[in-house]
């Protein structure tokens, strides 16, 4: 289930990456589908860009590039080398809004808000049903990889176990 708060006043919206210098783009916490996608995409291992020790059940971090703190694939023109690619993680498309917090529970429920300071609200295209709808399959896919995460970690499987079966690689 997904919950998005802080949502209304946002009519149009359209990233402004350059403007604000990327400014959402800490370390996002990543699904182990999405750690497979871009390891298949950029030959990179899993230890190479995310840390290995899980943040939340079932989530992990993204590295950080030295100089600044920021995502590791982020670019010095403020592009994103995975969204070059079709490859970015799963809270990266729902923008224009990010991560707050998960509930642990029966089921899991996933609360995205809106972004502190970003100058693209009131750009753009409009913020409308479809891109909502856009948003809530992204947002069931990452509460799906979790839960699977989570079920085959209390079965006992590893890391790499679980990382190398094949519902990892079905969808992008
Ligand atoms: S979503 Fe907003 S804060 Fe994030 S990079 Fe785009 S314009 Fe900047
Ligand atoms: S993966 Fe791309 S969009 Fe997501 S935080 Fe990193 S640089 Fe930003």
């Amino acid at each position: 289930m997904i919950e998005i708060i802080s949502q209304d006043g946002i009519e149009r919206w359209e990233c402004a990456y350059k403007e604000c210098k990327a400014l959402c783009c800490e370390p996002p916490l990543i699904t182990i589908g999405s750690i497979k996608r871009i390891s298949d995409a950029t030959g990179l291992k899993p230890e190479e860009f995310i840390h290995l020790s899980e943040d939340k059940p079932g989530l992990f971090r993204l590295k950080t590039r030295e100089h600044d703190g920021k995502c590791r694939f982020l670019n010095n023109d403020y592009s994103c080398e995975l969204h070059k690619i079709d490859k970015q993680p799963l809270f990266c498309r729902m923008l224009p809004f990010r991560f707050d917090g998960i509930a642990y529970g029966d089921e899991i429920i996933l609360r995205l808000k809106a972004i502190e300071g970003c100058p693209g609200y009131g750009r753009g295209d409009s913020f409308d049903d479809n891109v909502k709808a856009e948003i809530e399959k992204w947002s069931a896919r990452f509460v799906r990889e979790l839960e699977n995460y989570v079920r085959l970690k209390h079965e006992g499987l590893s890391f790499n176990k679980i990382f190398n079966k094949n519902w990892c690689q079905t969808e992008r």
